[in-house]
């Protein structure tokens, strides 16, 4: 097939879906490659390099008007129209954004939106949730401590001992549990809340310590299991119970990385405007759900802002903020997706009844897919 690598043009998005690693291994799949002058340019990946891995170098135009276009994020306005009616595009589309889906049906395109495979073992090595959620909690960790005014570890120094920051982390699925770990490394005291029980296990065995929030009922128990994994939004009495805990807990800590986020709804609030009033000056909050209305009402999206003399950081896209790796490891998530719609003579054959298939399926000739 022949393959177009675009430019991203969402402000911010420093990203790029293929690396000369991946387009290299189309190369030798019988592709052809066309990326975009300077796609790879933000992320440290140059137009040499693709040339060396066999992909010819192109406007705009010939990159979003091959066969296959491989994106980081949904087809702007702008682009759909330079698209062929017919390709496939593969990327974070959005499952959610009806209308933006809408419109890449009109364009007559196939999309697949990766975020969309469900969390089974077989999809883990295309999982883009997981691949970038991982480095946004590592970069969230990294980001607090640049703008803690203090040290995170223990450190007994000829002037003095200092303390070791308190971190506390809220949400603890792959970016909250890379938070964790990354926080520990550093040398933090760490505690960490999550609404599945599941969750208990994986914070204690990164060595933090768990902020039980019981349950009282038996519907609180059934509801806090989630589905597929994911959170499901929990009753108000138990929000409550949690948010006076949270509440207890931020008051001591030095950092905060909120990460709680529930699919296809705002975010839930974790920490009010009133704890973060209570927090200790000179604290730092990151919230990592600001994209989808944050767990703290006074972050901002896309600032760092002090409140109260709390630094609140709200910046979105942290996997961004390291995009070669975020682009190496989401170009080989990309990679594995296409072997089941490419068959061995690498023409287009999608496998329809592969249930990884059918949930990244966003349209096809003209047509929004039907969702179960
Ligand atoms: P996510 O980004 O959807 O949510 C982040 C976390 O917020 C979740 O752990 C969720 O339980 C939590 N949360 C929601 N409401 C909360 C509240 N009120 N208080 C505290 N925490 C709250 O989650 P994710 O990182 O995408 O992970 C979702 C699930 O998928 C997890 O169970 C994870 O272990 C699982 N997973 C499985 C695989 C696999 O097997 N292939 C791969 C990756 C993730």
């Amino acid at each position: 097939m022949h393959i177009g690598i675009p430019k991203e043009t969402r402000d911010g998005e420093t990203r790029v879906a293929a690396t000369p690693e991946t387009v290299k291994k189309y190369i030798g799949g019988k592709h052809s490659v066309v990326v975009e002058r300077g796609a790879g340019t933000a992320a440290r990946y140059l137009d040499e390099a693709y040339e060396a891995a066999g992909a010819t170098l192109g406007s705009a135009q010939d990159a979003l008007g091959a066969e296959l276009v491989m994106k980081v994020r949904a087809p702007s306005a702008a682009e759909l129209p330079q698209m062929k009616s017919g390709a496939v595009v593969i990327g974070m589309l959005d499952p959610f954004d009806a209308e933006g889906i809408q419109q890449m049906a009109a364009a007559g395109l196939t999309g697949f939106a990766l975020e969309a495979a469900p969390r089974i073992t077989r999809a883990q090595s295309l999982d883009v949730l997981s691949s970038q959620a991982n480095l946004a909690g590592y970069k969230a960790v990294l980001l607090a401590a640049h703008h803690y005014g203090r040290l995170i570890p223990m450190m007994m120094t000829a002037a003095g001992t200092l303390k070791a920051a308190r971190a506390v982390v809220l949400g603890t699925g792959v970016a909250g549990l890379q938070a964790i770990a990354t926080a520990k490394r550093l040398g933090a005291v760490v505690e960490a809340s999550d609404v599945r029980p599941a969750a208990r296990e994986q914070v204690e065995s990164l060595g933090a310590k768990f902020i039980d929030v019981p349950f009282e009922t038996d519907e609180e128990r059934e509801i806090a299991q989630g589905t597929g994994g994911y959170a499901r939004p929990m009753p108000p009495a138990w929000m409550a119970r949690q948010a006076a805990l949270v509440s207890e807990r931020c008051k001591q800590a030095d950092i905060v990385i909120t990460t709680a986020l529930i699919p296809g709804r705002p975010a839930p609030t974790l920490v009010s405007a009133e704890t973060v009033a209570a927090m200790k000056p000179g604290s730092v909050l990151v919230d990592l759900a600001v994209e989808r209305g944050g767990n703290c009402p006074l972050s901002e999206k896309g600032l760092v802002v002090e409140k109260h003399g709390v630094t609140i950081i709200g910046l979105t896209n942290l996997p961004g903020l390291v995009a070669t790796d975020a682009s190496a490891l989401y170009a080989r998530n990309i990679q594995d997706f296409l072997k089941l719609i490419i068959n061995a003579d690498g023409a287009l054959a999608i496998q329809r009844d592969d249930e990884i298939v059918t949930a990244c399926l966003m349209c096809e000739g003209g047509n929004v897919a039907r969702r179960n």
